[in-house]
């Protein structure tokens, strides 16, 4: 594959609203319209975003008619996706539009005929005809797979004009699923039915699909329902936000069908007419995260601080990462002497899997902690945070460089994660993303908070002194207090002139420096 999954779960719908925006915008706009004529008065601007919810279908309650059904429909998707990719590598050259996008219309003139009229023409015949080879596939989901796979082919493309190297090409070995838009393509695919006198499952998804429908002479039959695994939180959500796409997706590991839904969220902006204010987060190995609010009242103060540790996951980490190693090396030993190492392998599997998941469990609570925090002091302060984040870390930590520990706890640690997801949250509550705002790390953790000077050291346990004026401090808050101070200079021009310096690339549009202005206070 051409990305990696777990990055392409987080970027696929971002991007692929995106691409439907443009549909979707003429019908959004006059709903705009309506709302604000209605409760014009008192208003604030919305933030909107979207969030995946993940359902498991409860397949044991389905017969096996019905199971065999949905694998159908999955098959011949993935099969038409993947056709459809072929024909765009096959044509690459004539499909491209001026701006680099896959042209849709020239991709339907290649692949569908049209029964009726359209545009002074009638195509009856075409190079690839998908209607021949698909015949119980309907229109609207010949142009849900074909969407799919012009997303993934952009994708790839945007991924290789960034890159030097010369990337692979998105190939699908296991089976893909179409994402179904609600609304927007056809009326009402699929739908979420609540019934809580049901007791064996107390949600339903009404999918309509049109697998067993002929072309010539239409039958009519039963809609397929599909049970959904309950839970109280997800159904409030299901039914008090808007479904935006429905995808079925086959876990081959856990042989098991999940839902996963995109809802769509508005909250009101937050703004703030108190005075402005950076937190500072620091991300470490040892305390996960440490932050620091700076004030703007004289000098740089630090105001407020939290720490997150939680000891007992982290030794449950490092105890499972030792584990891993003793088993790596048993491993080696085995595969010298020529004995088999099935089970050797199968239980490193497990454990790196079960790393993983601690991994995560255990930054999504210190993420979860940070947030509270900084609710509480959203109120009384116009609030940005700046996170730092280490930029190129596992290209500076090479194999075979420096402590060996050290590097490999390093390479363990998830920092995009950690930044993507408290950005995500924030959002939640009205943060536009300019609010947190991700910069590089580079020397922060070296030099002095109080004079800016870079002859210091870092004395036992995490101690930072100052040579210059004799400061001393604990050295993560130091990082800390630099990365807040640095978002500030930035702001006010005084240091960085170029973006590009500070900012991790990929995090922020360009124009996040006007978003900035209220950090210009500190000049007075
Ligand atoms: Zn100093």
């Amino acid at each position: 594959m051409f990305i990696p999954k777990k990055q392409f779960q987080e970027v696929k719908f971002m991007t692929y609203k995106a691409n439907n925006k443009q549909k979707q915008s003429v019908s959004e706009n006059k709903k705009d319209e309506k709302d604000r004529v209605v409760t014009s008065t008192h208003q604030a601007p919305l933030v909107t975003g979207y969030e995946v919810v993940p359902l498991r279908i409860k397949t044991e309650l389905m017969t096996a008619q019905e199971c065999d059904r949905l694998r159908l429909i999955n098959n011949r998707d993935s099969r038409i996706i993947k056709d459809y990719l072929r024909i765009i590598y096959h044509n690459e050259e004539k499909i491209l539009r001026k701006d680099g996008k896959v042209d849709k219309a020239f991709l339907d003139k290649l692949t569908l005929t049209t029964s009726r009229k359209t545009q002074h023409k009638l195509r009856t015949s075409v190079p690839h005809d998908l209607k021949k080879r698909y015949p119980r596939c309907s229109h609207d989901e010949f142009i849900e797979c074909r969407d799919k796979a012009i997303w993934t082919y952009e994708c790839w493309k945007t991924q290789q004009e960034l890159s030097e190297k010369e990337l692979n090409r998105p190939r699908f070995k296991k089976k893909v699923p179409r994402i179904q838009f609600k609304g927007s393509i056809g009326k009402d695919r699929f739908q979420v039915i609540p019934t809580p006198e049901n007791t064996e499952a107390k949600l339903w998804l009404e999918l309509r699909d049109s697998l067993n429908s002929k072309r010539s002479g239409r039958r009519y039959h039963k809609r397929l329902m599909l049970p959904l695994a309950y839970s109280p939180y997800h159904e409030k959500k299901l039914i008090l936000e808007k479904i935006k796409t429905l995808e079925l997706v086959y876990k081959s590991k856990e042989q098991q069908w999940w839902a996963h839904f995109t809802l769509q969220y508005a909250v009101p902006l937050y703004q703030s007419t108190h005075p402005p204010a950076v937190l500072g987060v620091d991300l470490g190995i040892k305390k996960t995260a440490v932050a620091v609010l700076l004030t703007p009242s004289g000098k740089v103060i630090m105001d407020e601080l939290c720490f997150i540790v939680n000891k007992e996951r982290q030794s449950r980490m490092w105890q499972l990462d030792n584990r891993i190693k003793s088993i790596q090396r048993l491993l080696d030993t085995q595969n010298n002497n020529g004995q088999p190492t099935k089970q050797l392998n199968a239980k490193l599997y497990q454990l790196r899997r079960r790393l993983r998941s601690v991994t995560k469990q255990e930054l999504g609570y210190a993420v979860n902690q940070l947030v509270d925090f900084i609710l509480q002091l959203k109120n009384s302060y116009n609030l940005f945070v700046s996170v730092g984040y280490p930029k190129n870390i596992r290209k500076s930590h090479p194999r075979g460089s420096g402590n060996k520990s050290l590097r490999r706890k390093l390479h363990k640690w998830c920092y995009r994660f950690f930044i993507t997801k408290l950005k995500h949250k924030l959002n939640r509550y009205g943060f536009e993303s300019h609010r947190v705002v991700a910069i590089g790390e580079s020397w922060t953790s070296k030099t002095c908070s109080k004079c800016n000077s870079k002859n210091t050291t870092r004395t036992g346990q995490g101690q930072f002194n100052c040579h210059n004026c004799n400061y001393e401090l604990d050295a993560d808050l130091n990082g800390a207090k630099n990365i807040g101070k640095r978002l500030i200079q930035y702001a006010l021009k005084t240091k960085f002139n170029s973006i590009w310096d500070l900012l991790t690339d990929d995090f922020h549009p360009l124009r996040l420096y006007k978003c900035l202005q209220p950090l210009g206070q500190w000049l007075k």
